[in-house]
């Protein structure tokens, strides 16, 4: 132990920790990471790029960075994601710019990503970054129905195909680190506040 300073020995200590939230879209993901990212300083939200078009309150470059479709291939083919992912039919991923972008303000990010893009970045790693993977779900799959009806933006094919989406994502737990069940939105936020703050805690494995 070089210094002094007992805090360095805290893998949070502007180390760059990164937490990966996935799960059901329609589950509350989106609303319960603003909240955790407003009650939390030094958490900053990793925007992604998609093709899917915008719905009426979102905003460009602050939800998401919305591109076409062959923007988006031009980007795959430079291997300018860290992870990308088709969700029913749209393209989504995080760009390696957006990571160092924010790491390099010296906060932690807040990644929100389907699956399949959590598998990848288990698989790949982000370097320099510490990942935590965070499975986001309904108490049930019932609710999750119920929830994607008021929010009235899908059909009910679409609603559908998102509840077979879900059951799908459902079998892919054990990739994650934790679980929270947004049965209640600011127990949510707690969780997920805790999570963070054990994260921060957490010792330093090389120190
Ligand atoms: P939505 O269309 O409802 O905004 O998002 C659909 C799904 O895409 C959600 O599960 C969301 O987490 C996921 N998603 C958003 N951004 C990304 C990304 O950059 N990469 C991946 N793999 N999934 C993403």
């Amino acid at each position: 132990m070089s210094s002094d300073d007992l805090s360095t020995l805290r893998r949070g200590a502007g180390r760059g920790l990164a937490f990966v939230v996935s799960g059901p879209s329609g589950a509350g993901k989106n609303t319960a990471i603003s909240a955790l990212i407003a009650r939390v300083p030094g958490l900053v939200y990793s925007v992604s790029h998609t093709t899917r078009s915008p719905r009426p309150a979102e905003r460009n470059g602050i939800d998401y960075y919305f591109v076409a479709d062959s923007q988006f291939a031009d980007m795959v083919a430079a291997g300018e994601f860290v992870e990308h992912a088709v969700y029913l039919g749209d393209q989504y991923g995080t760009s390696k710019a957006e990571i160092k972008r924010l790491t390099a303000l010296g906060a932690d990010v807040v990644l929100n990503v389907d699956v399949q893009g959590a598998c990848t970045l288990r698989r790949v790693g982000v370097p320099g970054v510490a990942l935590s993977f965070v499975f986001f779900a309904p108490p049930s799959l019932s609710q999750l129905g119920e929830r994607l009806r008021a929010r009235g933006s899908e059909s009910e094919a679409e609603i559908a195909e998102r509840l077979r989406a879900a059951a799908r994502e459902m079998r892919s737990l054990e990739i994650f680190d934790y679980l929270v069940l947004n049965g209640d939105l600011a127990t949510a936020v707690d969780e997920l506040r805790a999570i963070v703050m054990a994260e921060r805690l957490r010792v330093v494995a090389d120190a």
